[in-house]
């Protein structure tokens, strides 16, 4: 059986668990997406922004290229290739001052005209390598152009630049090509300007398969797509560094934490742990609730129905406190058990009574006798037994009829019921039309005197009767006995009948004493 608790509970989960469930795995589903959405978008800007600091930082490096390109003297030099401006002032020194690794001067038909470094890379290797190729090309295309290079594990800045006057107009007479090492804290610099965790590595980008591909940017080291992946923790995106041939030589990789969407997770994780209390605490309240209103007091009412079942106490009353249905029923079926004791009482009394002269019967006589015999040792109080029968009654029948033999037989437990004056005195219809007397706390005298008295009662009444050959009206014979010490119901009746058998014996209509 599925309890009222049980049935609570499995409505309570139905109804409002699994669509709290549904909801919230729907919720967290679309509020991880919508930030999925948010954060990716803003990576898209920080990459750019981050673009954009790079070449800031990178152009901040070209400056001093740019400055050293328009310079009216080095101009001059560039043209003829005559003069002592390399000796004076493009030396070792004045390089190093500046910040350069190697520089190089070329004319308008790309000779080398000068060269100087100051560290173990030398210029004309440089010049000889694809890269140098790219930056001698084109020499009339004086604007300025640099690129990263990865050299001898160093990230080094490569630019060439037209030479001009120190105004920076006219045509270029020349090319400027250095190469610059980026200062070692190039990558901490950018971190702490823009705020941004990124990276600059010295390899292609990872393939990962499962990255997504985003917006195509440009900047001073190149131009492509970045890629990125979305992990539960942070965004990780990449970006392929070229150098100024397009050779990729390394990549920028930036990690973004999902700082926000985190937060917004864990605070849906705390709204679900609190929702799922909320839930146990409604549920264990109302399971307490229901258990106390409801099914306690509803076992209770079970459980004292069904004493009063087993043990046939139709009196007894179901007790439930409280001012409620289940009171109301309690109330209705307490009605109902006194209806049922009641009619019980009822069906009791027609069993133990006749129904014709409403005397008690043969069976509760029995019992009564019992009752008296076992009173009558205990005290020792005198007890007599009188058994009646009507004489000559089938006569009386035959010439009267049955229906005022039956009237015959009402005047005579009237008889009887007008003597039994104490509690005592117990009358009762035994048979068609014989009756015993129980008489206690009465001697054989006194009992005598009391069927003396009932015969004149019944002679009273004067009842004809035309075929007695015994008298002209209704008598009864009676056999008395008076109980001994060591009597029992059998040897009591079976000398009661013998008394009353010596009294039809005798003529009928007297009672017969047996002591
Ligand atoms: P005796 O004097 O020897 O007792 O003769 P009796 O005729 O009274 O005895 P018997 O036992 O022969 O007859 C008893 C009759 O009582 C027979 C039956 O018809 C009648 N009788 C028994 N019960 C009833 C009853 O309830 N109503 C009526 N009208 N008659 C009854
Ligand atoms: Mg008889
Ligand atoms: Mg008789």
């Amino acid at each position: 059986m599925m309890g009222i608790r049980l049935k609570l509970l499995a409505s309570l989960m139905a109804l409002v668990l699994l669509p709290l469930i549904g909801t919230q795995t729907w919720l967290s589903w679309r509020l991880n997406s919508s930030y999925t959405d948010i954060e990716t978008d803003t990576l898209g800007h920080e990459m750019r922004r981050l673009l954009v600091a790079v070449d800031a930082q990178l152009q901040q490096q070209e400056t001093l290229v740019n400055d050293w390109a328009n310079w009216t003297e080095f101009a001059d030099y560039a043209s003829s290739g005559q003069g002592p401006f390399a000796q004076n002032n493009l030396g070792q020194e004045a390089i190093a001052a500046a910040g350069f690794d190697w520089l190089a001067v070329l004319d308008k038909q790309g000779r080398l005209l000068h060269r100087v470094s100051h560290t173990d890379t030398r210029p004309e290797q440089v010049l000889r390598s694809p890269w140098g190729v790219v930056l001698r090309r084109a020499p009339d295309l004086g604007e300025r152009s640099c690129g990263l290079a990865r050299q001898r594990d160093r990230w080094v800045l490569l630019c060439r630049q037209g030479i001009r006057n120190s105004a920076g107009l006219g045509d270029p007479r020349g090319l400027l090509l250095v190469g610059q090492t980026l200062p070692k804290d190039f990558e901490a610099q950018l971190q702490r300007l823009t705020g941004l965790n990124f990276s600059l590595h010295a390899v292609p980008p990872p393939d990962v398969p499962q990255a997504r591909t985003g917006a195509h940017l440009r900047s001073e080291l190149g131009a492509a797509e970045y890629r990125y992946r979305v992990d539960p923790e942070h965004l990780q995106a990449w970006w392929p560094v070229n150098d100024r041939i397009g050779t990729p030589v390394g990549h920028l990789r930036l990690d973004f934490p999902r700082t926000v969407s985190i937060q917004a997770r864990s605070d849906l994780g705390t709204v679900q742990w609190q929702l799922l209390g909320f839930f146990i605490l409604i549920t264990g309240g109302l399971l307490v609730l229901i258990d106390r209103l409801v099914v306690r007091r509803l076992l209770r009412f079970s459980h004292e129905l069904r004493a009063i079942h087993q043990r046939e106490r139709w009196h007894d009353q179901i007790t439930v406190d409280g001012r409620d249905e289940i009171t109301q029923l309690a109330q209705d079926t307490n009605n109902l058990l006194g209806l049922i004791h009641f009619q019980l009482e009822n069906l009791e009394l027609m069993a133990e009574s006749d129904a014709l002269t409403g005397l008690p019967n043969r069976r509760s006589f029995d019992g009564a006798l019992q009752r008296a015999l076992a009173t009558h040792k205990r005290h020792g109080r005198p007890l007599c037994l009188v058994l009646v029968d009507v004489d000559h009654f089938k006569a009386y029948n035959d010439r009267h009829g049955h229906a005022q033999g039956d009237t015959a037989l009402k005047a005579v437990a009237q008889s009887l019921l007008a003597q039994a004056q104490r509690p005592g005195d117990l009358p009762a219809r035994i048979g068609g039309e014989e009756f015993a007397v129980i008489l206690e706390d009465t001697p054989a005298q006194g009992a005598e005197r009391w069927m003396e008295r009932v015969q004149a009662r019944l002679q009273a009444l004067a009842i004809a009767h035309g075929d007695s050959p015994a008298s002209p009206w209704l008598t009864f014979s009676a056999g008395l006995v008076s109980a001994r010490a060591d009597e029992n119901v059998d040897s009591l009746f079976q000398r009661a009948d013998a008394a009353l058998y010596q009294a039809k014996a005798q003529g009928r209509n007297q009672t017969v004493y047996a002591p």
